[in-house]
């Protein structure tokens, strides 16, 4: 499909008044803005309470100045002066016919030739009524196109995810869905398949012959905060492997696609997921390892216990960390377990991808105790980007000992340029009309169908360990375990930064 350079669109975000409105879409469209990517464009905020349009812009100003570019420029007035405000109701027809009258006036006044994207920034049980009031109310009735923004959860589990993606392809088709996962928009998850595909030193040893396993580990040290609510319905298993994990794994496991186009890519990444092997009943406990954080101290300051968070059952059994082995049952990978991990309240705020070589056939620097160490390629994700190549080279001095060294390419160091923002990235593609970063239906359903068989059996039984890893820690210790029944271990993600290179 050939993508529009600088798009023309009516944004419509529902929840304008909301967290992600504030800290993520106000200054990304304010940065595109700024870098005169976009041509024509109106924005309508759309959300509960009543503001006037006034009102709204001075939010959205606030937002930019607090969360966006520092220097804010004097064009802050013009771009809020496109920005308009609807209080609404989701369920009744008559605030969208409103919505309706309003977007018809904007788009001749703004020349902005039909085209629609609808962002839904809100609680996902309102996704599915609110797709069906836009085309009952005939909002999705345009001459350009329209597009839906949504953000996840995309379901709880594959039944009620079937039947949310029923409701909204009333209105839509697959091709107008955009279905955000923020991590597809990062730098350096991009930056797999160049890494992968434009270097002939990688693509020939990306397989079971030369690579002994891949971890992927997303770490936060924040708690629950004031999502508890909401996380205990969740845990980390659908919050971030169903998604973020999941997608991370296809993109480092799937094979080059013909041409660099969404359908391709998108069918390398769907076979992927049909090779994960699934985990039966029995299994779970063998490849999947479930904490949830304790006390701890943190920064020198004492945090509570996830039980003790507000909105959070004090017995709960939700897990605040998953680690977890898959085996992508191909011809590539048969045999590599690629491991992830990911929790809250762990020691570091990191996401990394370590991929370690196999060792060499016969290691002539071989002396008692020492080993060489194996190669890993480590790709940093956040908060620092960049690659790390861990290599052997001779110590310097007499005789001819190895010793470690890595080759660091920092992502920020080479461009002086701070990368732009996921959310930035992501809308613009949205604009645009380029969906390869966003999550297909296909890719949807079947990480569900992979995700539900571990929760079911979470579900069913309590755990009776938890708390069982320390606020501060790495989480808990079966998760060592996991790797070192296999002759693995973690690499340990402080060590492994790129500034400690
Ligand atoms: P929020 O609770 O801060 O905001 C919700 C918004 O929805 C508000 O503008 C509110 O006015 C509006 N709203 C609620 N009920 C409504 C109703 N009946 N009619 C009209 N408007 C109504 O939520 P948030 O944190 O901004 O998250 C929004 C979505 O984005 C969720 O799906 C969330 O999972 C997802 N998300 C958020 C973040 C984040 O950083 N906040 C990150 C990733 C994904």
């Amino acid at each position: 499909m050939a993508h529009t350079e600088k798009p023309t669109a009516l944004i419509m975000i529902f929840g304008a008044t909301g967290d992600l409105a504030n800290r993520k879409l106000f200054p990304s469209l304010y940065n595109l803005f700024k870098k005169g990517k976009l041509d024509k464009f109106a924005v309508v905020g759309v959300a509960r309470r009543a503001l006037s349009n006034e009102e709204f812009q001075l939010k959205v100003k606030e937002s930019v100045k607090e969360n966006g570019d520092t220097e804010t420029n004097a064009d802050i007035d013009e771009f809020v002066s496109k920005f308009y405000y609807h209080s609404h109701d989701v369920t009744d027809s008559s605030s969208y016919l409103a919505l309706g009258k309003l977007s018809e006036e904007l788009d001749s006044h703004y020349g902005l030739n039909g085209n629609r994207i609808f962002y839904l920034a809100m609680a996902p049980e309102f996704f599915g009524t609110i797709a069906e009031h836009l085309k009952k109310d005939k909002l999705t009735d345009v001459s350009g196109f329209k597009r839906l923004v949504i953000e996840k959860p995309f379901g709880h589990d594959l039944e009620s995810a079937k039947v949310l993606n029923k409701q909204i392809r009333t209105a839509f088709t697959e091709d107008e869905i955009y279905r955000i996962d923020h991590y597809l928009g990062k730098e350096m998850v991009q930056n797999i398949e160049v890494i992968r595909f434009a270097n002939a030193m990688f693509e020939p040893l990306w397989n079971n012959r030369y690579i002994s396993n891949i971890q992927v580990t997303s770490s936060e040290t924040l708690g629950v905060e004031e999502r508890g609510r909401y996380y205990e319905k969740s845990g980390a298993l659908r919050d971030m492997v169903q998604n973020h994990m999941l997608q991370m794994v296809s993109l480092l496991a799937m094979e080059p696609p013909i041409k660099l186009t969404t359908d391709e890519i998108r069918s390398e990444k769907v076979r992927v997921f049909r090779a994960l092997r699934p985990i039966k009943d029995g299994e779970v406990n063998e490849y999947f390892v479930r904490g949830q954080y304790d006390k701890g101290i943190m920064n020198e300051k004492d945090v509570p216990a996830y039980r003790n968070e507000e909105m959070v059952d004090p017995e709960s059994n939700t897990e605040t960390y998953v680690a977890g082995k898959l085996m992508i049952d191909n011809f590539r990978w048969a045999g590599v377990p690629f491991y992830i991990r990911t929790g809250k309240r762990m020691k570091a705020k990191s996401t990394k991808i370590v991929i370690q070589f196999k060792d060499i056939p016969m290691d002539l620097y071989y002396q008692p105790e020492k080993t060489v160490n194996p190669n890993l390629l480590v790709i940093h994700i956040q908060p620092e980007e960049g690659i790390t190549l861990h290599l052997n080279a001779k110590k310097s001095g007499q005789g001819t000992d190895a010793t470690p060294v890595k080759l660091n390419y920092a992502n920020k160091g080479i461009d002086g340029l701070n990368t732009p923002e996921a959310y930035e990235k992501l809308l613009f593609d949205s604009l645009r009309g380029d969906a390869t970063n966003f999550t297909h239906w296909d890719e949807v359903a079947l990480s569900w169908s992979f995700v539900d068989n571990i929760s079911e059996v979470w579900e069913n039984t309590k755990e009776a360990s938890f708390p069982n890893y320390a606020s501060g820690s790495m989480g808990p210790d079966a998760a060592d375990k996991l790797l070192e029944k296999d002759g693995f271990f973690w690499w340990p993600i402080t060590e492994i930064d790129v500034e400690n290179c």
